[in-house]
């Protein structure tokens, strides 16, 4: 596979880098004022020409090739500038289960940022065995009354809608009686309580629903039918990285070696053998990642390509959290020290006494608590580990607990 720019992606990359350099500094890359502002910066580059680029024409993608989202990725990644936001995994679930009227309605709007999206699935006591989840929904004519509790849901305070899973048949296996609802977030039953986080910032919260209502129309992939749907979209989740994720972790190299010379630690042979360590495994991903683009350029499938949208969010989940450790290591003390002026006093009384406005650890310290949360969000590591371990390495199945005698 030829992997160099044809004219037309050559054109296309230089308009982009020149955008690019216009845009430097204007949007935030990281804490609460990133996520405030990541509505303005998806619509900025949609009306730009550089989101949506293949997605169909006819809910306003360009229809371009899918290599034009590659581009967009690498040259993201290049200026350091926020990233493409993730919505590629909820437009394809959509695009594979929603009826037309549904497609018409949402598409457009999620894909050029004038409606912003939120993912109502985990709850307190539901998040690996999420069909476990206990929130309802009733159906009252022509309405959906929805009752229940949801955790973890990023940017729920800036949604205008969630898709929620909520149980609509509980005289059913569990997995059968989901459905994946269209709630708008701005109405009375609706309550959404942010959830400060280590670091002070406040990227997801609960969001609690008593009587919140949509219509009953607004239903993906049929009534009791959310399971398959959930499955699917999380498929994509986990899998839309693996064809350019490396790039930013190349960028987060580079910078790591360069502060690695600046504080002289770079002939120490624990952080050159860590640095080897991470090089190494961002070329895996890489090498991973151009096999994943030459099938999807091509229309071919392997198995294991299909797999690697498993095992890829796995692996870099893992590899970036033991290069977070290694990049604390390489700064030392100071990767401690506070942005402003330092508090006095442990981490949650200083939060406790002060409010998380005034607390701000080091960029570094955010990255490093970022990096934790990698291992978790579209499932755990662990959970991807049975999931390749049952279909795709036919491994026998987890055994179930054994009943509770009474
Ligand atoms: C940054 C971030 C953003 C998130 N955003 C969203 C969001 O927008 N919307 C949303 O719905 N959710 C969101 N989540 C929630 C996320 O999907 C859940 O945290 C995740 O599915 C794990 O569920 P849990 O936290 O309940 O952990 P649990 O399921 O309680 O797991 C606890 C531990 O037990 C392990 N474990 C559990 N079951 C098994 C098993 N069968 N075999 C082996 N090990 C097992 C897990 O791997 C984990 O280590 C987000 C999470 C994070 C960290």
């Amino acid at each position: 596979m030829d992997f160099r720019d044809s004219v037309e992606e050559a054109a296309f990359r230089d308009r982009l880098r020149g955008w690019l350099t216009e845009q430097k500094g204007k949007f935030p890359t990281s804490g609460d004022a990133y996520w405030a502002k990541a509505g303005d910066w998806h619509r900025a580059l949609y009306a730009a020409g550089f989101f949506g680029t293949s997605w169909p024409k006819q809910y306003g993608g360009q229809g371009l090739p899918p290599v034009y989202d590659v581009i967009v990725d690498e040259e993201i990644a290049k200026a350091g500038a926020p990233a493409r936001p993730s919505l590629g995994y909820l437009v394809v679930g959509f695009s594979a289960h929603a009826g037309e009227e549904i497609r018409e309605r949402f598409l457009p709007g999620m894909i050029n940022g004038s409606e912003r999206w939120c993912q109502g699935f985990s709850e307190p006591d539901s998040g690996s065995d999420l069909a476990s989840l206990k929130t309802t929904a009733v159906q009252d004519g022509d309405e959906w009354v929805i009752n229940g509790q949801k955790v973890w849901t990023t940017q729920a305070q800036f949604a205008d809608y969630c898709f929620v899973l909520a149980r609509t048949d509980p005289d059913v296996k569990k997995q059968a009686g989901i459905s994946y609802l269209l709630v708008p977030m701005d109405q009375p039953g609706i309550e959404v309580r942010g959830i400060v986080q280590p670091d002070g910032t406040a990227e997801f919260n609960e969001v609690f629903f008593t009587d919140a209502r949509c219509p009953i129309d607004n239903v993906v992939g049929g009534v009791n039918n959310g399971w398959k749907v959930a499955n699917d979209t999380l498929g994509f989740e986990r899998g839309m990285s693996a064809t350019t994720g490396h790039r930013r972790f190349e960028e987060e190299y580079r910078r790591m070696v360069a502060m690695a010379r600046e504080r002289g630690v770079i002939d120490d042979p624990t952080v050159r053998q860590g640095l080897m360590r991470y090089y190494t495994k961002i070329q895996i991903l890489r090498i991973n990642g151009l096999r994943s683009l030459t099938q999807t350029l091509n229309k071919t499938k392997d198995m294991g390509v299909v797999s690697l949208g498993l095992t890829n969010k796995m692996f870099w989940s893992e590899m970036h959290r033991d290069a977070m450790e290694l990049a604390l290591d390489i700064f030392g003390p100071a990767s401690m020290l506070i942005d402003t002026a330092p508090p006095s006093g442990s981490w949650p009384a200083v939060m406790r006494a002060k409010g998380r406005d005034t607390y701000k650890p080091s960029p570094m310290m955010s990255a490093f608590f970022f990096s934790r949360s990698e291992t978790i969000w579209g499932g755990t590591a662990e959970i991807q580990r049975n999931i390749v371990g049952e279909k795709f390495l036919g491994l026998p199945r987890e055994p179930k607990a054994p009943a509770a005698s009474s």
